[in-house]
């Protein structure tokens, strides 16, 4: 074929087919599953949050925040977006571009006005479509044959052999939404060093007591968890399985990686104060109607009474035992349900232009990359910033092929 082949319709995928064809070459999106952009549309269900309205700067300081740093060094700025120049100033004029109204909440992340993803998406593959784009679903690909792309396609099987190409399959996350990284050992076997896949982003497992039954579903406020230097006081909630949200994701990277949780259940007060609210007497009332008049709510009460054991026998230690409660939990949920993964493609192994160095023609942008972030718009930013990074330096390598 001519042209460029983009594999994968998800946001990186879609951004750098927008960046080919708007170079003025041909270009087929070959996706997988029956409709694009699958997990994209699953991230507007609870608030699509696609960027944080800060600086470019302030941005790559905050990614790398809550992933303990573990982004690998950055010389270029590239996960800052300065490289890619594509950060947050730039995904809210693009998404606005595409008639989508913004607001910012207020603590800097910005949503569509109707907080879905489909109105983007529509408006998007109209664009894209008028543009020449030719997105083709159900469109596998299933490896390589010699120099060729492998497809299971509606009409058989097909080898594709395109000018150039833009790997674009995404993490290994919510595999039933497309990205299932079936594609490492076709990598692996062409020398791509791919680091392990891990969840990102995810919930913790917690084999709760009986007792806890009556909390499933209700969300825990106010309360701020210390892990492996970092600090979350955001909301989360306790489910059947464990806990999740956006509080447990800020640390959830660092307790993956081994470091212990520490609740601090009343995060305002001293140890002291607490005492002394301890200290008054409970009278006829039971344990945990005791508790939840000291602590101000029925969740922290139980949480105390669930990870506060054994339990301690004076106002001293119950403000301790409060202000340090060990988060028990029996380790991080799957990447079945994670927001996102850690792993993928290794960056030593890209140019500059995210070109694979193995397989020169080849470039790989988005999430199958590996580079992890916490939530926050951060994933949406960077996943758009690399397609079009990768689709403008595939424009790039066709103009200079084409001299050639
Ligand atoms: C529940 C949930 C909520 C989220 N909310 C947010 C949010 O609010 N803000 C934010 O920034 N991020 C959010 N994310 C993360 C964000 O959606 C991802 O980081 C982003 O979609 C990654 O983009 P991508 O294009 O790299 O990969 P993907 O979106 O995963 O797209 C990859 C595409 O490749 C296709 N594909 C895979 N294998 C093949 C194959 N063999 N052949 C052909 N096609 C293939 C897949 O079907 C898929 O369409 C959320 C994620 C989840 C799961």
């Amino acid at each position: 074929m001519k042209g460029a082949l983009v594999i994968g319709a998800g946001p990186a995928g879609l951004m750098a087919a927008e960046e080919i064809a708007r170079a003025g070459h041909p270009v087929v999106v070959a996706e997988a599953m029956p409709t694009p952009a699958r997990k994209f549309l699953m991230a507007g269900k609870s608030g699509l949050n696609l960027t944080r309205d800060e600086p470019a700067e302030a941005f790559a300081r905050n990614m790398t925040l809550g992933t303990g740093g573990r982004l690998p060094p950055d010389p270029r700025g590239y996960f800052g977006q300065t490289e890619t120049g594509f950060g947050p100033a730039e995904v809210m004029d693009w998404a606005r571009g595409l008639g989508i109204a913004l607001f910012t909440g207020s603590t800097g992340r910005v949503f569509p006005v109707g907080m879905k993803a489909s109105p983007l998406l529509r408006a998007w593959l109209a664009r894209l479509a008028g543009m020449g784009v030719d997105l083709r679903s159900r469109w596998r690909w299933q490896g390589f044959e010699g120099d060729g792309l492998v497809f299971d396609t509606p009409s058989g099987r097909q080898v594709l052999h395109p000018d150039a190409s833009v790997l674009a399959l995404g993490g290994a996350s919510w595999p039933r939404l497309g990205s299932d990284a079936a594609w490492v050992p076709w990598l692996a076997e062409k020398g791509v060093a791919v680091a392990p896949f891990r969840p990102a982003n995810m919930g913790l497992r917690v084999d709760w007591s009986p007792a806890m039954t009556r909390h499933f579903g209700q969300p825990v406020k106010g309360v701020a968890i210390h892990a492996g230097g970092q600090l979350s006081r955001g909301e989360w909630v306790i489910s059947r399985h464990g806990i999740e949200g956006g509080g447990i994701y800020a640390v959830a990277a660092a307790i993956r990686d081994g470091a212990e949780a520490v609740l601090d259940l009343a995060p305002d007060l001293d140890a002291e104060a607490l005492a002394v609210r301890f200290a008054k007497p409970r009278g006829k009332l039971s344990i945990g109607n005791w508790l939840r008049r000291v602590l101000g709510d029925p969740v922290r009460a139980a949480l105390l009474l669930e990870w506060g054991r054994p339990l301690p026998a004076d106002p001293r230690g119950w403000a301790l035992r409060a202000k340090a409660l060990p988060l028990r939990h029996q380790g991080p949920a799957g990447l079945d349900r994670a927001i996102s993964s850690a792993g993928g493609i290794r960056l030593d192994g890209l140019t500059a232009g995210l070109e694979l160095r193995t397989l020169p023609g080849i470039f790989a942008a988005g999430e199958m990359l590996d580079w992890e972030a916490p939530t926050g718009g951060y994933l949406l930013t960077h996943s758009l910033g690399s397609g079009r990074w990768a689709g403008r330096a595939v424009a790039d390598y066709l103009r200079e092929s084409a001299r050639r």
